[in-house]
């Protein structure tokens, strides 16, 4: 899947994903003909007369020339019209749910980021928010929601999901909820734009942490959206300048850097974890491999049609249990034990007490014998002899 390519300033762009990746918001400076955009700390722009903005920037929460380059290159690679940065995932997931009014209804994917569902369940209902768990993969489940009284004003996706590696059909329930007036948001983190691009497939905003695979390098927090509506775009523009969870220019740098090696780092952690999975699942240790990538994941067919490649993201359930599961995560060398996710550098985690324990009375509540790999682009073989003597620990 190829993305076209519109940029919010209207300059002409090549359009192959790997050349986007490295370009996009990186023209070199015409001033100094620097080829690595500056990084602007300035927090406030010189005026010519009162009101009168030389370069349109005036307040660096506002807008800010590093953060303008990064909000051009998440549009460019998501095919979007407007690009809008902010200082975590989640500050920008607070960003589209300020979209919402009290009495408003949320639909969201039944396996989300824990942070997410925590962010809607804990502190939007208390402001009037109603959130409800789906499996949007159900879509006569969907189509009901959407057709019901005081139906969802906005459908969250997460796919492929975090972190049971569900996939959902995304162009399907865009289609479900543009009927009923809906919005569609995907959580795009875990795939990447080079991987899947939500919104040629119908939805209205594509949302990532950039702190994963965009950043790339486990060394900033960030968060991204993308969208082609002029009317959603000015008013997410409006609540990131009011409400001002901005990020620093610096860590705007950061994400642009990690950027421009995604293409190649997606290609081989991708690969590398399709190659694990398949190992995996011929484990007597393992009970159930979780990874898109594998003929028997459950929707391997739309995989194959959604997604460029399954992406290095895996789960295993181990036979024995969470125990097993515990001494296996904390038995491995090369896989760092370790929250988050999309780095160089591989990782390994439990999601039930780590990265998914605000969610564990809810209906978001995941297996404690779940083990999650974030597979990086160490050598493959490495990798692997890494986790056979996590195996032998773990059983001994
Ligand atoms: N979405 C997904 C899929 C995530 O995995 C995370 C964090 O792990 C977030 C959103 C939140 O991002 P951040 O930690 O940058 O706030």
């Amino acid at each position: 899947m190829q993305p076209t390519l519109t940029c919010e300033n209207g300059r002409h762009m090549p359009d192959r994903f790997e050349t986007l990746a490295v370009h996009a918001g990186a023209e070199p400076d015409p001033h100094t003909g620097a080829v690595v955009p500056a990084i602007q700390m300035s927090t406030t722009f010189k005026q010519d007369g009162v009101g009168g903005l030389r370069s349109g920037f005036e307040y660096g929460r506002s807008g800010n020339p590093t953060r303008l380059a990064l909000e051009e290159a998440i549009a460019a690679l998501e095919g979007a019209t407007h690009g809008l940065a902010y200082a975590s995932g989640l500050a920008a997931t607070q960003n589209i749910f300020y979209l919402l009014q009290p009495g408003d209804r949320l639909l969201m994917s039944d396996d989300v980021y824990g942070g997410t569902w925590r962010l809607a369940d804990k502190v939007w209902r208390r402001y009037g928010i109603e959130t409800d768990a789906l499996d949007l993969r159900d879509l006569d489940a969907v189509a009901a929601a959407l057709s019901a009284d005081h139906a969802p004003r906005m459908v969250w996706l997460e796919t492929p999901s975090n972190p049971m590696l569900k996939v959902v059909d995304i162009s399907a329930v865009a289609r479900l909820a543009a009927v009923a007036g809906a919005l569609t948001v995907v959580d795009n983190t875990f795939a990447t734009p080079y991987l899947q691009q939500p919104l040629a497939l119908g939805a209205d905003l594509a949302l990532h942490s950039a702190t994963k695979y965009l950043g790339g390098h486990s060394d900033v927090i960030g968060g991204l959206i993308a969208t082609r509506s002029d009317e959603l775009a000015e008013r997410l523009r409006f609540h990131q300048n009011a409400a001002g969870a901005v990020p620093s220019p610096f860590d705007c740098f950061l994400i642009m850097r990690g950027i421009r090696t995604l293409a190649v780092r997606m290609e081989r952690a991708s690969a590398n974890a399709s190659a694990l999975a398949l190992w995996l699942a011929d484990r007597p240790e393992v009970e159930r491999v979780h990874y898109p990538g594998l003929p028997s994941h459950p929707a391997a067919e739309l995989v194959a049609r959604q997604m460029r490649q399954p992406g290095a993201m895996l789960g295993f359930e181990m036979r024995g249990g969470e125990t097993a599961a515990r001494r296996f995560a904390g038995a491995t060398r090369l896989f760092t034990l370790a929250e988050s996710l999309g780095a160089v550098e591989s990782l390994i985690e439990l999601p039930a007490p780590m990265t998914h324990a605000s969610v564990a009375d809810s209906p978001l509540a995941v297996p404690p014998s779940l083990v999650r790999l974030s597979v990086g682009i160490e050598d493959v073989g490495d990798l692997r002899a890494d986790l056979e003597v996590a195996f032998s620990a773990s059983a001994s």
